[in-house]
């Protein structure tokens, strides 16, 4: 379990800038890269359509999920989790936290588009725990 995720300056201006274009709607992508022990290292991130144009919800196509995921197994990568942009503030809401629970060990990055500040999220054994983010 990581405790750290990394992401670089250029990966967090693309998430940012879709969060902006994006909003009020909640903006999404897949996060993809390298998983070890202490780090989950952000190396692909795939920016995919909320099919809820919500601004309080996302869901994301499971066809479009599945290619991204076999595309970035051919590539030698490994997913990391999601990240998704709140109009609101960066704490997983009631519905993030009933797909926590669906998604496993993925790390959820939430982005508040009202203050641009991140936060990213794991649920272990039915609990959320902070995970740090590293910028460099
Ligand atoms: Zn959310």
């Amino acid at each position: 379990m990581p405790k750290i995720l990394q992401l670089t300056t250029e990966q967090i201006r693309i998430l940012r800038k879709e969060a902006r274009d994006k909003y009020p709607v909640e903006a999404c992508a897949l996060l993809f890269g390298r998983l070890a022990e202490e780090k989950a290292v952000v190396i692909k991130i795939v920016i995919v359509p909320n099919i809820l144009h919500s601004a309080t919800r996302f869901q994301v196509d499971p066809q479009l999920v599945f290619d991204s995921f076999e595309c970035a197994d051919d590539d030698g990568l490994q997913f990391i989790g999601l990240f998704h942009s709140h109009p609101a503030p960066h704490s997983p809401s009631a519905m993030d936290l009933r797909y926590m629970r669906l998604w496993g060990d993925a790390v959820w990055l939430i982005l508040s588009s009202t203050d641009d500040s991140m936060a990213a999220f794991q649920m272990v054994k039915g609990k959320v725990r902070r995970i740090r983010v590293n910028i460099e």
